[in-house]
Order: structure tokens, then C-alpha cells, then sequence
């Protein structure tokens, strides 16, 4: 993922991401700009969506094997996508109430 930086305006690749501990389980997954180490924050996890996560790897683990309807499979990885989405923004906005600068462009 490419991103431009907001401080420096240069485009910059998005790795090194770390993450931090917050207040009631929550962890802020951020990364910096290579050039003015200006951090910006990805997305914030809680217990919820941590396990939403796990759930998710586990079913897709299973794409691929036969044991397994791959129809009901499918199935059911978007609509944990769709659900742990709908938490991620909604974790967001209750974290950042105020956020106005952190929306990155693509
Ligand atoms: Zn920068």
C-alpha cells in the first residue's frame, strides 16, 4: 500500500507497522513517513475485533480444502470481513471523535 504523506508530501510505502497499547485493550496499529517520521495511525483493534481477526485467518486457512463447502466458506469470510469493517470504523470514530487530518490518500 502507497500512501502520501500529508507533512511531506512525498509518496511512501507503508511497512513497518507496529502497534501500541491504549487504554481498555485497544491497540493503535501505526506507521511513520520514512522521510519526516511523521506517524500516522492504520486502524485500532480491541479484544472484539482481535478475535473477529482470528476467526477470520482460521476460515481462510480452510480455502482450498475439500473437507470443506468452499461456497459456505466463502460465504461466511465476507461476512466477517463485513462485520469486523463496520467494528474497525466504528472502534475509529469512538478513538478519534475529532479526527479531521488522518484521512490518508491512496
Ligand atoms: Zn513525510
Amino acid at each position: 500500500m502507497k500512501v502520501k504523506c500529508n507533512s511531506c508530501k512525498r509518496d511512501f510505502r507503508v511497512e513497518n507497522i507496529r502497534t501500541e497499547d491504549m487504554e481498555n485493550g485497544v491497540e493503535r496499529t501505526l506507521f511513520s513517513c520514512p522521510f519526516c517520521r511523521r506517524e500516522y495511525t492504520g486502524f485500532y483493534t480491541d479484544d472484539s475485533i482481535r478475535s473477529l481477526q482470528k476467526k477470520i485467518q482460521k476460515a481462510v486457512a480452510k480455502l482450498g480444502n475439500d473437507n470443506y463447502d468452499q461456497k459456505v466458506l466463502k460465504k461466511r469470510i465476507a461476512k466477517l470481513q463485513q462485520k469486523i469493517k463496520g467494528e474497525i470504523d466504528a472502534l475509529k470514530a469512538r478513538m478519534e471523535p475529532a479526527d479531521s487530518e488522518r484521512r490518508n490518500s491512496e
